[in-house]
């Protein structure tokens, strides 16, 4: 996932305010406990776990680790919140609305300590994580604050003897497992859709980068949430994760993270009770970019496309198609770009690339860029560490790419180009589909009948058609083949938190 409402549409901040906001320094955290019933508590097993700072190493503070009694407590509590005549069930739907528009200007007055903890957290610039991720944040927010009382069903003509309506209800307690690369937006891409038609939830945060779902618990409370509406249970995957794909009495399930883990999630809700998954995974998506576009768009959209957020998005333009006759010069302005890439301090308002997450994706990465060295690929730029304190890569870029390389076929995650050349438009269509992924694609052309038959011929969730990573709160977003199930945002979400009842009432019969 990436951002929302095209702040960094086509590569850039546009909406880069005339004072740039600035972070607070020695921030304190507040909040590394867990939040059940609008209380916070410590762990049942007495553990904590250390959460580091990527771009120190160093680390930042304890967390109460959140296990299967954790969780199990969670679920009771917002089970309660759930019954038939609780306070959340008898709030009308256009209160649920003001509730969430009362968080969003919550997130507003704190904005600059969210992004500041965002920026410790996950090491990503502090100006992106301002201006896209809590944008975002908000705009998702009030964007559903409007659905709450607008979720309506119809009524069905079956023959006259019957009157037929349906009901949209919620689905119940709601889980939701976020990843470490956006963990406020993710977060609030669940949590807003599923309050605003009524469902309670069990947050569990990434085990890397829990402080800003935490410190959403203490404004959960202030916007006047009734205990047990949101519950946030900081932990580990395959313990406090699993607790929650595992558990009976949760009846959804929404995922961001690897391909890998979705699946374990989705065997899980199987071998439980059922219960509905939304997936959101991985993706190797096709960046094409034909002879007749815009050269300094496309190159300038590519490198935002994967450069972003380290290359730590689902979204990441990681195969860039390339016209066999612009392609030298693709290349060459490629490179320009990345050199020009300023990394290092995330706090530093010049920074575009901050580190890596941990060491384990540093690791990943520089082995994904040996295997395109001794695969063959040509190394244009990057390539290597930076420094030896936090996780940081060059940005890299290789040219003469081809399809069977494992830069070219497996998610990297890190700033990583990978150029590819093509012919014509059937065999870019092929390529580009020839993967296990299908979450979103780009197409850089001015011609709209080109843009229109590749934009349907792709097998993606999302194309985007001369801009990149332009997400709306308004749009749906998901995956199609291994890169998930369901959509997230826009309306197409709230059937993904909604069951649908019929209700057919047999009516006296009519004599005349
Ligand atoms: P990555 O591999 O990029 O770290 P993951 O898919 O492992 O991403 O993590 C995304 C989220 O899934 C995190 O909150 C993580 O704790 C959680 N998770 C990891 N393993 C499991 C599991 N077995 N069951 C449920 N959740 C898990």
């Amino acid at each position: 996932m990436t951002t929302t409402n095209g702040t960094i549409e086509n590569g850039q901040l546009d909406k880069k305010p005339p004072v740039l906001p600035r972070p607070l320094s020695n921030l304190e955290v507040q909040h590394c406990k867990i939040f059940i019933n609008n209380e916070w508590h410590q762990s049942v097993s007495g553990r904590t776990f250390p959460v580091y700072n990527p771009a120190t190493g160093k680390e930042i503070c304890e967390v109460e680790e959140g296990d299967k009694e954790d969780v199990d407590k969670a679920v009771k509590a917002a089970r309660a919140a759930f019954q038939r005549g609780s306070p959340w069930r008898r709030l009308d739907a256009t209160g649920r609305g003001r509730l969430l528009h009362k968080l969003s200007d919550l997130i507003e007055r704190d904005r600059i300590i969210l992004a500041t903890l965002e920026t410790m957290d996950t090491g990503k610039p502090f100006l992106h994580a301002f201006l896209v991720d809590l944008e975002g944040c908000i705009r998702t927010l009030r964007y559903f604050a409007g659905w709450a009382d607008k979720i309506q069903g119809k009524t069905v003509p079956v023959d006259d003897s019957f009157l037929c309506y349906t009901v949209h209800e919620p689905i119940g307690t709601c889980g939701a497992i976020t990843p470490w690369n956006f963990p406020l937006l993710m977060l609030i891409w669940k949590m807003a859709p599923a309050l605003c038609c009524g469902n309670t939830l069990v947050i569990k945060p990434a085990e890397q980068t829990p402080l800003t779902s935490l410190y959403m618990g203490s404004l959960i409370k202030e916007a006047g949430f009734p205990p047990g509406v949101v519950n946030i249970v900081p932990g580990y995957g395959p313990t406090a994760g699993a607790a929650i794909s595992h558990h009976p009495d949760i009846d959804k399930v929404a995922f961001t993270g690897s391909t890998e883990v979705g699946k374990l999630i989705k065997e899980a809700a199987s071998k439980s009770n059922l219960k509905r998954c939304t997936l959101e995974l991985g993706g190797k998506n096709p960046c094409i970019v034909f002879a007749d576009a815009d050269m300094d768009l496309a190159v300038e959209c590519a490198h935002q496309g994967v450069f972003f957020n380290q290359g730590q998005c689902c979204t990441a333009a990681s195969r860039v198609f390339v016209e066999e006759s612009i392609y030298p010069e693709f290349v060459r302005r490629s490179v320009e770009y990345a050199k020009r890439r300023h990394v290092g301090d995330p706090f530093d308002s010049k920074t575009e690339q901050g580190p890596q997450i941990d060491q384990e994706q540093f690791n990943k990465v520089l082995e994904f860029i040996q295997s395109g060295k001794e695969e063959g690929a040509k190394l244009e730029c990057g390539g290597s560490a930076i420094g030896d304190r936090g996780f940081f890569i060059k940005p890299t870029v290789f040219s003469e790419v081809s399809d069977d390389m494992r830069i070219a076929k497996e998610e990297i995650f890190g700033p990583v180009q990978a150029i590819l050349k093509f012919r014509n438009v059937e065999e870019v269509i092929t390529r580009a589909n020839n993967t296990e992924y299908g979450l979103t694609a780009a197409v850089f052309t001015r011609s709209l009948d080109k843009a229109i038959s590749v934009a349907s011929a792709l097998q993606s969730g999302t194309v985007w058609v001369n801009c990149y990573n332009a997400l709306h709160a308004q749009t749906p977003f998901g995956g199609y083949k291994m890169s998930g199930n369901g959509r997230e945002l826009g309306e197409y979400a709230l059937t993904e938190y909604t069951e649908v009842k019929t209700v057919t009432i047999k009516l006296a019969q009519n004599n005349h």
